[in-house]
């Protein structure tokens, strides 16, 4: 009975940990809702997924690419990330590289690639964050 009893509070604990591992990197909030995202693949790399999130450095950009048809292996591709105002104005363009780069290849499971750019400044509301694949090499990058 008190083995059973200890073995529930154990595993209460090691959930509560569980939970507080996943939040806990999070000290994160969710950003303004005003602001929209775009995604855009080329190059044979696909744009995946792009989050948001607001941190007491700024705003975090992340998500994943993977590999489209046309994908050859090259490590010269990399992202521009760009801040839109709604005005149609740039606000803001940074050059981002993924990594691993070039993205793995595996017969067996999908594989991809992450970026992470963080800006120091809360785009306005309203604006646009896009992510774009930049076929060319980031030293070739105009950004
Ligand atoms: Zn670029």
């Amino acid at each position: 009975m008190n083995t059973s009893n200890n073995f529930k509070s154990y595993l209460t604990v090691a959930l509560v940990i569980a939970v507080s591992a996943v939040t806990g990197c999070a000290s994160t909030q969710t950003p303004s809702s005003n602001l929209r995202v775009e995604r855009h693949s080329g190059g044979g790399v696909q744009v995946q997924s792009l989050y948001l999130a607001q941190t007491d450095k700024g705003l975090r950009i992340s998500g994943s690419v993977g590999r489209m048809v046309g994908y050859n292996n090259s490590p010269r591709r990399h992202l521009d990330v760009e801040i839109i105002a709604a005005d149609g104005a740039v606000l803001s363009r940074v050059a981002a590289n993924f990594n691993p780069n070039p993205i793995r290849r595996s017969r067996h499971s999908r594989t991809h690639s992450n970026y992470t750019v963080t800006l120091p400044k809360i785009p306005p509301a309203g604006s646009v964050v896009r992510v774009a694949v930049h076929a060319d090499s980031l030293s070739d990058c105009r950004n």
